[in-house]
């Protein structure tokens, strides 16, 4: 028996998606644990110390957002939520609220597997280690060098502004997990995000892309997430 896999907590009181998600997760050999609403969610959670938790919304006893509250007011355990609710502001809100990710409904079994090691990683690197002495981050081609403030793609230097840099190495510190607008402008320029500093990042942003040499339908390393924020593929 291998006590190394990883333990899922699942909230999900659909049956056939519980189900479905269980299976999947099984089959790719992680440990799951289900929850059919918020009580036993809460008390599974405290029992458990579960890696990561999936999350539905929609439960029948209370908003699974209470969940993330309660798990957020806590600990950093990954959360990624499963909305049926294609609504950029709630999506904004959930990040903001510290979710690392959502999938919306409906979704395929690759995008919840992509999401779900995404998420297990990001806590594996915890962002402060890039920041150590010496500190590299490196994602197929793309090379930043901390220390240097200096980044590359293959054998090519790729020139950023400061403000460009900033804001790449802190989507790399999050690689992975969408970064919304909120979070990147308080980070980068300190500032409390309104329309003009929004605007600013992505002026910022399509010029980082142009640099990167993004191209639409290509694999990208920093992806558009429309009206929610930016990722870092990883
Ligand atoms: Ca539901």
């Amino acid at each position: 028996m291998n006590n190394n896999k990883y333990k899922i907590l699942l909230v999900e009181d659909e049956n056939n998606i519980l189900a479905f998600v269980s299976a999947l997760l099984e089959s790719n050999d992680y440990k799951v644990i289900s929850a059919r609403d918020y009580n036993s969610a809460k008390t599974l959670y405290t029992s458990h110390i579960p890696d990561l938790v999936i999350l539905d919304l929609g439960l029948p006893d209370k908003d699974g957002s209470v969940l993330l509250n309660d798990i957020r007011s806590d600990d950093l355990t990954p959360v990624i939520v499963l909305s049926a609710r294609n609504d950029e502001r709630e999506k904004v809100k959930l990040l903001d609220m510290g979710a690392n990710d959502y999938v919306t409904k409906p979704f395929g079994s690759d995008e919840l597997l992509a999401r779900v090691r995404s998420a297990l990683r990001n806590t594996r690197h915890s962002s402060s280690e890039g920041r150590l002495p010496g500190g590299k981050f490196t994602l197929i081609d793309l090379m930043i060098d901390y220390d240097a403030r200096r980044i590359f793609i293959g054998e090519q230097e790729i020139k950023l502004t400061q403000t460009e840099y900033n804001i790449v190495a802190f989507l790399s510190e999050h690689c992975g997990k969408v970064m919304t607008y909120s979070a990147i402008i308080k980070s980068v320029w300190r500032e409390t995000p309104n329309e003009s500093s929004i605007k600013k990042l992505q002026v910022n942003m399509a010029n980082i892309r142009k640099k990167f040499g993004a191209r639409p339908g290509e694999f990208n390393y920093i992806v558009n997430e429309l009206g929610v924020g930016y990722r870092m593929n990883g």
